[in-house]
């Protein structure tokens, strides 16, 4: 049994009696963070599998990041929009320098980057391609994610995330993932874009047949649509890659980024666009009062130089084929399939996860759910060798104690 200590069964009790309840956390209540590790109130150490889904791809605490957002608060943080800062411009030059844009559109959480895209992609329909009023159409893929707002849930296909929400966001068209025949289909006329996570993370960690992506982008291209990556999750060197749509050797029409953007310190997320196309949002069209913050755009250059500067894609990819290799190598009757690329694994089981992930945190590794039956293993770009024999000694070990006894 894993026994929580009266501290944090205290703090675990104040959270739940005056906060929403809208998540089911781990029992776990992390006090500090270095790297890929977790420290709870009571000095336990946790291997930290979850990086905030994704947004402490640099790891935690990275002093170099840390550095920018301390220098910076002491200068300048917000200013609005309504004039203009001196980090700014440095952030978008290089974010469209690594990324390979014209411009870039900045917000905070990735769901805003997402409304960015599906605002822009009508626009484009309207404007350029020449959609009726009204009429415009986004495909987007059955076990999505997208983030919460109403548009984000009024293209998921999700049951949950839409119950009792309604009336939705129209226009938007589900077609199953990783099927390229089923978007052809449903592209009509009025299908302005085609919005896609190369690999689904919340989804259950779904990774598309080879090929898939470079088959949308040409559908795309055929019919005069757009095709946006949300690349929130797998951006950033998660999948090996800097992008996930390198690995296809794509480049949509829309980027977007969110998560590590921000370094694990802030918010930022950020839409991608050629010129001619960002160009149709023109002053007053679309905004955000913290989008593109002086603090963030010091941290996020910090995030971007680190995530470049360590290689960390190399290392998510070396690190991820050594995880996949080990954890393929030593089959369980409790494992139906482990898959994903880089450090963004899905372990499918025969049985709930969660029992999977609470065996897990006793042996001091934190890991969550996606899914039902999925366990997500998305450690830190920064793992290394003696942190991967650790987590696979522990994984080995929790399922061990959920195995049927012979
Ligand atoms: C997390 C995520 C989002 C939403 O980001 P938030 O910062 O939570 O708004 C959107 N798309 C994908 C693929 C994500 O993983």
């Amino acid at each position: 049994m894993y026994l929580l200590s009266e501290n944090a069964r205290e703090l675990i009790a104040q959270e739940e009696r005056f906060g929403a309840r809208n998540y089911a956390p781990l029992d776990l209540v992390v006090e500090r963070a270095h790297g890929v590790w977790l420290w709870d109130v009571s000095g336990k150490r946790y291997l930290d599998c979850v990086s905030a889904y994704s947004a402490v791809n640099q790891g935690h605490c990275h002093p170099r990041i840390q550095a920018a957002l301390v220098d910076q608060a002491a200068k300048v943080t917000l200013t609005s929009r309504a004039m203009r800062n001196d980090r700014l411009p440095a952030f978008l030059a290089e974010l469209t320098r690594v990324a390979g844009y014209e411009k870039a559109l900045p917000t905070n959480t990735g769901v805003e980057a997402v409304e960015t895209a599906i605002k822009l992609a009508r626009r484009w329909g309207y404007v350029t391609k020449g959609i009726p009023a009204d009429r415009a159409e986004i495909i987007v893929f059955s076990n999505n994610f997208h983030g919460r707002t109403l548009a984000a849930i009024s293209a998921s296909s999700t049951a949950q995330y839409r119950a009792h929400f309604g009336p939705f966001v129209p226009g938007f068209r589900v077609v199953p993932f990783g099927d390229a025949a089923a978007v052809e289909n449903a592209i009509t006329p009025h299908t302005c874009a085609v919005l896609v996570e190369p690999i689904q993370g919340e989804g259950g960690v779904n990774v598309p047949p080879d090929g898939y992506l470079r088959r949308l982008w040409a559908l795309c291209r055929e019919h005069d649509v757009l095709l946006v990556a949300d690349e929130i999750q797998t951006g950033l060197g998660r999948t090996g890659d800097l992008f996930a749509c390198d690995y296809d050797g794509i480049k949509p029409d829309v980027l977007l980024l969110g998560k590590a953007l921000g370094g694990g310190y802030y918010p930022v997320s950020a839409t991608l666009a050629a010129g001619p196309l960002m160009d149709l949002l023109q002053p007053g069209d679309h905004g955000s009062t913290f989008g593109g913050n002086p603090l963030a755009c010091a941290v996020a250059l910090a995030a971007l130089d680190v995530v470049i500067s360590e290689d960390l894609p190399a290392r998510a990819r070396t690190a991820g084929a050594a995880i996949l290799r080990q954890l393929r190598a030593a089959p369980s009757p409790l494992i139906r399939e482990v898959r994903g690329r880089g450090l963004l694994i899905g372990i499918e089981l025969t049985v709930p996860a969660t029992q999977l992930s609470a065996a897990l945190l006793e042996r001091g590794v934190a890991a969550k759910d996606t899914q039902e039956r999925v366990l997500r293993l998305a450690p830190p770009l920064t793992i290394d060798d003696a942190e991967i024999a650790y987590l696979l000694e522990r994984f080995h070990g929790a399922l061990a104690s959920l195995a049927p006894q012979p």
